[in-house]
């Protein structure tokens, strides 16, 4: 750790104290010789393990400010980022307190609730699916005999495909409903778990999109295809492949549709993920743009594809530092391995065989043997990934469908223990 009058560039990180964000940034801040000072919650958060840091609470933004501006008087910040939806808010009304390069405060919020997001990006005339909020405290029936099917229902606040589904009648809507409202019952923001997202389904390909924006203007790191149709009714992520297949032209059609709904939401500096369908006409649609990175272990993709980290690459940004040179010829892809059926899973085989599969550099289970698996549209976990790297984007997506081929996964059937009450087993 430098001196607080050494000339490295700081960096404030907010980040929720469990993100398995903050290792990456602490690494691509080591080796682009930036200092970072992290803000979190939490007494036992990371903070007092790995680096000296700023305790604030996610819940009162005020206190956060004044304690983030009391700290900048010591060690004054270049730059601040927000790792995840939570804390992209706050770190854009630091950074605009401190007169830093930011992003609208509203922008991140908007960008995180889904239903503000639409009716923002489709009054500004970039194309997002028809959409309409379902109250859950009026007249549900009534409501869904309004809409057209297929559809699209959602949550209105939740991420990884949770809760997301698709219907084609009013039947299949009803039973959606209240499958939804009971994944709405963990939601403690009140706004949030009042209504869900009625949506036209968009038929076609999907994308996923990874750029920095530096004041307003967008880059394009890396696009990837999702080769496996995604019909529905639940939307579990699969292979991501890049480089697009799409042609030079719609790419373009995307990266300028990103680069409008940024606009419309206030978005100027920092990273940004975005997911797009492509119908039949070759129509780039929004589903989500996001102020931050791709999650998981996919950001380890973007690193297979632009040969630099990408936490590397959005602190270089920020900081206004020359972006490290990207380069990569080939075709790069992972998978995240699907969950096949509910249970208690039990071992999963021929990971060695699926391991030595030709272009397979890595494959990582991230659920423990024992552990409970739970599928879309409840569950929010993956199995684990596969990441393969090859001399194009068909060969490296054939390596992981060969070295998924080789997996069999052992599940043992679940039951689950109701309380039952006594005067009825006694009667
Ligand atoms: P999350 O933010 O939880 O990932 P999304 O709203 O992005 O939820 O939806 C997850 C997935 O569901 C999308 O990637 C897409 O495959 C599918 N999906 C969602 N909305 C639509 C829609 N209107 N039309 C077609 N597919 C959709």
């Amino acid at each position: 750790m430098s001196m607080n009058n050494s000339p490295r560039p700081r960096l404030l990180i907010i980040a929720p104290h469990h993100s398995y964000r903050i290792a990456p940034y602490i690494n691509a801040a080591e080796t682009l010789g930036v200092d970072i000072t992290i803000a979190s919650a939490g007494e036992h958060s990371i903070i007092s393990v790995i680096n000296k840091g700023l305790y604030i609470d996610f819940s009162d933004h005020e206190k956060a400010l004044a304690t983030i501006s009391v700290a900048a008087v010591d060690t004054p910040f270049q730059a601040i980022l927000g790792t995840d939806d939570m804390s992209v808010a706050l770190a854009a009304k630091a950074a605009k307190s401190l007169g830093l390069a930011h992003n609208s405060p509203e922008a991140a919020l908007i960008a995180r609730r889904k239903d503000k997001a639409r009716a923002c990006l489709a009054s500004v005339g970039v194309a997002v699916p028809l959409h309409q909020r379902i109250e859950l405290s009026e007249s549900i029936p009534a409501q869904l005999e309004t809409l057209s099917y297929p559809c699209v229902l959602k949550p209105l606040a939740m991420s990884g495909s949770r809760g997301v589904i698709r219907v084609n009648n009013v039947e299949e809507a009803q039973q959606a409903t209240s499958r939804i409202m009971t994944i709405l019952r963990e939601v403690k923001v009140e706004d949030e778990a009042a209504a869900m997202l009625a949506e036209s389904f968009i038929k076609g390909d999907e994308v996923a999109y990874e750029g920095l924006l530096s004041n307003g203007k967008l880059e394009t790191l890396a696009l990837f295809d999702k080769p496996d149709p995604l019909n529905g009714p639940f939307f579990e992520e699969s292979y991501y492949i890049s480089p697009s297949r799409l042609s030079e032209h719609t790419q373009q059609q995307v990266k300028q549709t990103v680069a409008a709904a940024c606009q419309a939401y206030g978005l100027k500096q920092g990273p940004v993920h975005a997911e797009l369908r492509i119908d039949g006409n070759g129509k780039a649609w929004v589903l989500e743009v996001a102020a931050r990175t791709i999650g998981g272990e996919c950001a380890r993709l973007v690193e297979l594809v632009t040969g630099q980290a990408l936490e590397k690459l959005v602190l270089a940004q920020l900081l206004n530092m020359a972006l490290p040179s990207m380069e990569f010829s080939g075709g790069a892809g992972v998978l995240m391995i699907p969950i096949p059926r509910a249970g208690i899973l039990r071992r999963i085989e021929g990971i060695s065989a699926a391991r030595a599969v030709s272009g397979i550099k890595e494959l990582v289970i991230s659920v423990r043997d024992g552990h409970e698996l739970v599928p879309l549209p409840e569950g929010s976990s993956y199995l684990g990934f596969i990441y393969a790297v090859a001399d194009s984007a068909a060969e490296a997506e054939a390596a992981l469908r060969e070295a998924h081929g080789h997996l069999k996964i052992v599940t043992a059937p679940l039951f689950k223990l109701e309380p039952v009450k006594l005067e009825s087993v006694l009667s």
